[in-house]
């Protein structure tokens, strides 16, 4: 496993975000996972099982794509990493077979998960298949409701899906019912969570699993254009994971620029937003301190994303120290430009991505850049679980 190329303090902290607060209940748990994920996952047995389902299950190295009419139309070099060909369709099924073999070697039979657009939940349900581990993944009900065919993946996966019916009935609301039950539920059960958040060891430990991302970014470019770095690295950030897995071998090369798109909903300042680094200040969600979208008491404020993936009210701590420190730059795209880049990427290159990637399409015509600087994009997802958004949407 490659070193954190991203200084990571003892307890977690990415400067002044991060670190393990959690109720005394969970203790015993993340300790367990923090005392053992490093050298488990530095053992040339888990490294071994990793690589091989990377490979053969999951169908990696996914392509690095030259995208030659959209390079065309921005008169730049702009590549895709196709994350959206992994199977079950986008990058989480990375983090959740590095997960499902680290429960696997920690002896737990059971498996929780928190689930947004449902892909998380489905690559979970996947892995959990795989492994012949029993399998619950909750679900916001109003994402229950938008992400229908994935509801019934997890369901023919075997999985049980539980739908979280408080506050935005979303994301925020599965997270903190899937840490309600982990609470309830002692040793024999594994949280995997889905993104670069939650309690320390989570967020570095999901951020290794992802790096696979820029690992095989480095090599590629270098096949294709001469060199490892590209001008730019962008792509989107619900929590993060897929931006932290493909920034991560750049983090410490100052001359590549880092681009996170978050999600500004119906526009940033409208009440309907999940811009977090727009409108949020430190405070802690779901375990750890990070960026979150709250009011001045303290209430954690409802986002909005037409994207269930991007509708998140905070930010992996990670994030949070790449903002905070300016090494990466933060934009955010409202859901009618997400959708048309949607639409136009679909038309250009042949590929419909998932409505989350669509963000990060989008913020194409929000840099600025030399023409042909060489620019990656990561294709996080496909869209074919966004059909019933696009389709109700309709703008096509
Ligand atoms: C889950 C998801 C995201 C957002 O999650 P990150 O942890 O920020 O990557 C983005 N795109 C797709 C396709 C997703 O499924």
């Amino acid at each position: 496993m490659v070193k954190p190329l991203i200084q990571v303090d003892e307890k977690g902290f990415y400067g002044k975000f991060g670190g393990a607060y959690i109720p005394e209940m969970l203790h015993p748990n993340i300790e367990e996972l923090r005392e053992n994920y490093e050298s488990i996952t530095a053992s040339q047995s888990f490294q071994k099982e990793f690589k091989s389902l990377l490979k053969d299950f999951v169908g990696r190295p996914t392509p690095l794509y030259f995208a030659s009419r959209l390079s065309e139309q921005y008169q730049a070099k702009i590549y895709l990493k196709r994350e959206d060909l992994c199977h079950t369709g986008a990058h989480k099924v990375n983090n959740t077979v590095g997960q499902i073999i680290l429960a696997k070697k920690l002896g737990k039979k059971r498996i929780i998960a928190e689930t947004g657009a449902g892909q998380h939940g489905v690559a979970t349900a996947t892995v959990c298949a795989l492994m012949g581990m029993d399998c619950t993944v909750y679900m916001g009900e109003l994402d229950m409701a938008r992400q229908k065919p994935n509801v019934e993946r997890m369901r023919i996966l075997g999985a049980k899906v539980v739908p979280a019916t408080s506050g935005s009935k979303t994301l925020k609301d599965a997270t903190n019912e899937a840490m309600r039950q982990w609470i309830n539920n002692p040793v024999d059960t594994h949280y995997i969570i889905g993104s670069v958040v939650g309690p320390h060891p989570y967020p570095e430990m999901v951020a290794r699993f992802q790096s696979v991302i820029s690992e095989e970014i480095k090599w590629q470019l270098k096949s294709k254009e001469g060199t490892e770095n590209p001008d730019i690295v962008m792509a989107c950030v619900g929590g993060g994971s897929n931006a932290a897995g493909a920034f991560y071998h750049y983090y410490n090369l100052d001359q590549v620029r880092l681009i996170a798109v978050e999600a500004a909903g119906l526009g940033i300042h409208s009440g309907k937003s999940a811009a977090t680094t727009a409108l949020g200040t430190p405070g802690i969600l779901h375990g750890s301190k990070t960026l979150l979208m709250q009011t001045e008491d303290g209430q954690v404020t409802e986002p909005h994303s037409i994207s269930a993936g991007l509708d998140y009210p905070g930010i992996g701590p990670v994030h949070a120290h790449l903002f905070d420190t300016g090494r990466a730059e933060f934009l955010a795209v409202e859901d009618e430009d997400a959708m048309k880049a949607g639409i136009a990427l679909s038309r250009t290159e042949g590929i419909i991505p998932a409505i989350e990637t669509a963000h990060a399409i989008h913020a194409l015509n929000m840099i600025e850049y030399k023409t042909d600087d060489i620019i990656v994009i990561n294709l996080s997802g496909r869209g074919d679980k966004d059909l019933d958004t696009y389709i109700k949407w309709g703008g096509y």
